[in-house]
């Protein structure tokens, strides 16, 4: 059955992890709006001109050009058995777009992944990504206890995102609450919302999250006389 998914959660709370995990899991597409921007902005496109800023401020980037790159990501061949959408939508707007671009397709599955403020920042702190390939560093980069220095997948260098500095993180979480938070409410009443702590270790989560899925599309089967 096809699954289309979308992670929702502060920054920090394991929405990349999750959906890398899952995607693979299930051979669909990842699809993070974060990573896409970084990349348009490595290569200095127009997008990534528009982008760079505010991403560097901590801000949205704006509803328009996020619209612009889900849509024509959503509509190529390899999503159509599904994907796992991580860091969008931000915005009632964009949920309310999104939610035009799945006419026809099996509804939306949400995740909501939560954790607590301190932790978010303290994750957030360590975090640590590939400043080629933009891949988050596991602990795989790092030999026998030491800290990462290059990628284990193409041996770039282990960076920390500019945008996980303190200042910065700290107006991310702001905007969130702000602007994305809100989205709880916008889904929380439908069928196919699910909330899961996203404090325990990230296999308990993951495990978490897969039976939240399989639930959901169970009970999908079972109203509409489908198989699971
Ligand atoms: P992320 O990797 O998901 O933490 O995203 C990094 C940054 O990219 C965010 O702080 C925003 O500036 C921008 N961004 C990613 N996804 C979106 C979105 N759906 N709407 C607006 N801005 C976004």
């Amino acid at each position: 059955m096809a699954l289309n998914l979308i992670m929702l959660g502060a920054p920090g709370a394991g929405k990349g992890t999750q959906a890398v995990r899952l995607a693979r899991a299930r051979r669909i597409p990842h699809v993070s709006t974060g990573a896409i921007l970084r990349e348009e902005v490595a290569a200095d496109t127009a997008i990534g001109r528009i982008a760079r800023e505010q991403m560097a401020r901590g801000d949205l980037v704006d509803d328009g050009v996020m619209l612009g790159i889900v849509e024509e990501r959503l509509s190529r061949p390899d999503a159509r058995e599904g994907f796992v959408l991580d860091g969008f939508p931000r915005t009632v707007a964009q949920a309310e777009a999104l939610d035009g671009f799945m006419v026809g397709r099996p509804p939306l599955i949400v995740v909501d992944i939560a954790a607590p403020e301190e932790e978010l920042i303290r994750r957030l702190a360590s975090r640590r990504i590939c400043g080629a390939c933009g891949r988050d560093a596991t602990p795989l980069d790092g030999a026998r206890g030491r800290a990462a220095t290059r990628c284990s997948r193409c041996g770039g260098p282990i960076v920390q995102r500019t945008d996980d500095d303190v200042e910065v993180v700290r107006e991310r979480l702001k905007v969130y609450q702000r602007q994305t938070a809100p989205l709880v409410e916008y889904y929380q009443d439908r069928p196919t919302f699910r909330a899961i702590d996203g404090m325990p270790a990230p296999e308990q989560v993951a495990a978490a999250i897969v039976r939240a899925v399989d639930d959901v599309q169970q009970q999908r089967a079972a109203n509409s006389g489908d198989r699971p």
